[in-house]
């Protein structure tokens, strides 16, 4: 997340999320396909890691992990292998969003799920399948808020693999802690770090020494996390000139993510913020940079910002752009944006008829001002932040830094940011600001594996690795629609008909 606009926003109270989400009922299972052993043939295999030599082969599957690539000519079907034909179709690996908040729930704030709260429980468990839908069989998320959420999540009967930077280091009272009333700020975000200076406006019953960041880290470590995620965020709307921590402190959140051997995230998007994580040798920046602060009317980008850029690409910084987190805002000026047919596959009917109802739009007040056109403001954001950030991705993408594909899903209490969709969408916006196809599907695929430390079972199509594979009609080299091409998905070794995962499907 990077936003909550209001404090009547963000009451994400904890206990009354699990009252609401005890009742989850899972819907029916999807079409799958049970097979200890498969065999995929006649495909164009397309890995990302061995983009030069793209041929047609087969490959098997034993229990759920790929056993064997053929590539070029293909021995006959091993013995009581299912057979699957993807003559004249392409193999990927299965994608990986490195960003996404899977307790959130698009469109609303904890206000309106409480109202509406019926059609929550259809909406969870629908959730893993539209990701599934787009071809998603991984997510990260990156800041735990409900654990019961996630636990559903890993329990559906067919979900992408979950992993997590388990519970974030907000500094306290900073971003996104402020946005909560005081009164519950420290209960929703226990995993803050103690700042003396403000030891007045911290309850009492937090010990400084619970909240180093090196007791931060370490709790997040026995939670089973990947990762670690902290913020330099000054804050935006009402709520600016919020605390930030200093060099030291991100200094301490580095050695102790080092020892603890986590990917250090920096929630960054401004130009200040970037760079200090870039200062801080902060891991992954999680943002695209649409802030560019005093710079912000150049109109070419500026060699400040350009230098912060080259350090990104020299440290190999992972580089999550999010540039949905904007279009996610645009949506409730875009006339288009609800009518699109891809929201029914990921979004269950009763939710989207609610996005569509007066109260539905409760957010688009909180973001402009009545009176200006909605064409104004949709010029605003094209103008300002989206073009701050398309100029900052092809100065990147023309470095070949290293993208990590994350969609930031959903980054404030949007409904223009949903699950599966919403990468799709983030994949256009990337590719309009200049990524190659060849350097998304990377960022989605091995890049993601790679920093996330989790290469050994995913992002590629080799021998050993856990079989998530993605089948399509095109060539996501070719074209951006292929992935939209999508025809068969296997979890783990379980083929399931894309069809099957839409929500609108029974
Ligand atoms: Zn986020």
């Amino acid at each position: 997340m990077w936003l909550y606009n209001s404090n009547a926003a963000m009451k994400p109270l904890a206990a009354a999320w699990i009252l609401l989400l005890s009742t989850l009922a899972f819907a029916e299972p999807a079409w799958t396909q049970d097979a200890d052993r498969t065999w995929i043939t006649g495909v164009t295999i397309i890995s990302p890691d061995d983009l030069t030599h793209i041929e047609r082969g087969s490959v098997l599957v034993e229990n759920g992990r790929i056993v064997k690539i053929y590539r070029g000519e293909t021995p006959p079907k091993p013995e009581g292998a299912t057979f699957v034909s993807g003559k004249g179709q392409f193999l990927i690996p299965g994608l990986i969003d490195s960003h996404v908040h899977l307790a959130s729930v698009p469109g609303m704030s904890f206000d309106e799920t409480h109202r509406v709260s019926a059609i929550i429980p259809e909406y969870y468990a629908q959730l893993p399948r539209s990701y599934l839908y787009y071809g998603y069989t991984a997510v990260v998320d990156l800041a735990v808020l409900d654990r019961k959420v996630l636990q559903d999540f890993r329990q559906a009967p067919l979900h992408p693999d979950l992993y997590t930077c388990g519970e974030s280091l907000p500094f306290a009272n900073g971003y996104p802690m402020s946005f909560a009333p005081p009164a519950v700020r420290f209960k929703v975000f226990p995993n803050f770090i103690y700042d003396p200076k403000q030891a007045s406006s911290i309850p009492p019953e937090y010990r400084p020494e619970d909240h180093t960041p090196e007791a931060d880290v370490a709790r997040d470590k026995r939670d089973g996390a990947v990762c670690v995620k902290t913020y330099f965020e000054r804050g935006f709307g009402n709520d600016r000139n919020l605390p930030v921590m200093s060099t030291d402190v991100l200094a301490q959140i580095r050695q102790a993510a080092t020892k603890q051997g986590l990917v250090l995230i920096l929630h960054a998007n401004s130009f200040e913020a970037q760079k200090f994580g870039v200062a801080g040798d902060v891991d992954v920046l999680a943002h695209g940079m649409w802030n560019w602060g005093n710079l912000r009317n150049e109109a070419e980008l500026p060699a400040e910002i350009k230098a912060v850029l080259d350090q990104v690409v020299a440290k190999k910084i992972g580089y999550q752009t999010t540039i949905q987190v904007l279009q996610g805002l645009e949506a409730y000026f875009d006339p288009n944006y609800l009518r699109a047919d891809d929201i029914s596959k990921v979004v269950p009917k009763n939710l989207l008829d609610w996005f569509n109802s007066p109260d539905g739009k409760w957010f688009k007040k909180e973001l402009g001002n009545d009176n200006t056109p909605d064409e104004a403001i949709l010029k605003m954001y094209e103008q300002g932040p989206v073009r701050h950030v398309r100029r900052v991705v092809a100065y990147l993408a023309a470095r070949d830094a290293d993208f990590l594909f994350g969609t930031d899903t959903p980054s404030s209490p949007t409904y223009g940011n949903v699950p599966g969709l919403n990468g799709y969408l983030e994949m256009q916006q990337l590719h309009k600001a200049g990524m190659s196809l060849e350097q998304i599907f990377r960022a989605a695929t091995i890049s993601n594996a790679r920093k996330f430390k989790l290469d050994s079972e995913m992002g590629s199509i080799a021998q050993g690795k856990i079989a998530n594979l993605v089948l399509l009609k095109k060539s996501p080299l070719e074209s951006l629609d292929a992935y939209d091409s999508i025809t068969t998905i296997w979890i783990h070794g379980k083929a399931v008909r894309r069809e099957s995962l839409a929500a609108d499907s029974k």
